[in-house]
């Protein structure tokens, strides 16, 4: 049996030319890059090499890429340095988040009394901008975590606007772009976002390996206390191989770019198509949403729905049902609890990502295992 993976916003294949990579950097880059001789000195100008490809194609200075183990690490530090060090008192977020953000924010409420506002979310998946900016009213010192592209329904925030917003009223802004790096443009010159975070395996990278963008100027503390790697923030020797994988593999998801967004952009408008056939009711969870993600409704029976995912896994097909890390519990995603009223939520959501790896015949292939269930 074949297996038809439609799962890439949970994770993405790696590429081949990044396995390559990781392999001759295994092989013959073994020094520890805080030793001073060759052999150290070889690995440490590969870990440098790799922060000034990432963030070339990010547009920022090479110092203000800081490698972590993945997103969730990364957004963990930013937000509790930005408490416990830079003195935030209020964070203002969605509860669309990830729990990456959502988890670690509370955490901090409980631990540091902050005070904690969220951001009114639509039907549709949008954020309210006008209540968004009306928060800002006094000035407590502000920390803004609102995500890129959403992992669960793939809806775009306008992270031009928020930045701005953020800007004009003195707070910082941390932006989850998990979702969105490697997968779209992103100039950190032109946009106010003073940390971002992202994770390797998003964008066909390895897994274990992400990092943070953090401005110019903002010193955040230690994660980590240990040695003087990653400027003393995150002491541990680094992983030289998954740092240059990762470096590899955002270069060459931008090296693509163009025709591989152009051809998910087919994919997904042939799956949407091909849906409307088959199911001439069913709907999309999220409005405008970003090319690789499809989050639809099905119009299924209660006794169909709980055996959907368990049924396509059956013939080799992997989608989500809300995010990964829900799939398989019973508890409705907390993305699509926020949004959908309560006969929508008693009917399957499927979360559809694809990847350039997928096909038509694939997607041939999920419609008609989805139409024999
Ligand atoms: N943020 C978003 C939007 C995600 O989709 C994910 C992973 O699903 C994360 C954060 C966490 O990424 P990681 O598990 O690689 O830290």
């Amino acid at each position: 049996m074949k297996n038809i993976y439609l799962d890439n916003a949970a994770t993405t294949p790696i590429r081949q030319e990044v396995i390559d990579e990781m392999v001759k950097v295994m092989q013959s880059e073994y020094g520890n890059p805080s030793s001073t001789h060759s052999i150290g000195r070889s690995a440490k100008a590969i870990i440098e090499t790799s922060r000034k490809t990432i963030a070339k194609q990010l547009h920022c200075n090479a110092q203000e890429i800081v490698f972590t183990s993945t997103a969730t690490e990364a957004t963990n530090w930013i937000l509790r340095s930005a408490v416990k060090d830079f003195g935030v008192k209020r964070i203002i977020t969605s509860k669309i988040e990830h729990h990456a953000t959502l988890y670690t924010v509370q955490a901090l409420q409980e631990e540091f009394d902050i005070a904690v506002e969220f951001v009114n979310v639509s039907h549709e998946g949008t954020i309210d901008y006008a209540q968004f900016s009306a928060l800002f009213s006094n000035d407590i010192k502000t920390l803004v975590s609102l995500m890129h592209v959403n992992n669960e329904t793939g809806v775009i925030n306008d992270i031009e606007k928020i930045g701005i917003i953020c800007h004009q009223n003195k707070a910082l802004f941390h932006c989850d772009t998990v979702q969105s790096i490697g997968k779209t443009e992103l100039n950190l010159q032109e946009l106010a976002i003073d940390f971002l975070v992202a994770s390797a395996h998003k964008f066909h990278g390895p897994k274990g390996a992400g990092f943070a963008y953090v401005r110019k100027n903002l010193v955040l503390q230690p994660m980590i206390f240990g040695g003087e790697q990653e400027k003393g923030w995150r002491a541990g020797t680094e992983s030289v191989h998954q740092i240059a994988g990762m470096a590899k593999a955002l270069e060459l998801s931008f090296e693509y770019l163009n025709e591989e967004r152009k051809y998910i952009t087919d994919l997904k408008k042939y799956c949407f198509q091909k849906l409307q056939q088959v199911f001439p009711e069913f709907s999309v969870n999220g409005d405008d949403t970003f090319y690789n993600i499809l989050n639809v409704l099905l119009p299924f029976s209660p006794e169909k729905t709980a055996m959907i995912l368990f049924n396509l896994d059956m013939k080799g097909i992997s989608v989500s049902r809300g995010s990964a890390c829900q799939s398989g519990s019973a508890k409705p995603s907390h993305v699509l609890a926020e949004m959908l009223n309560e006969e929508e939520l008693k009917k399957p959501s499927l979360r559809i990502s694809f990847s350039h790896y997928n096909t038509k015949e694939e997607i041939d292939c999920l419609i008609s295992a989805l139409n024999e269930i």
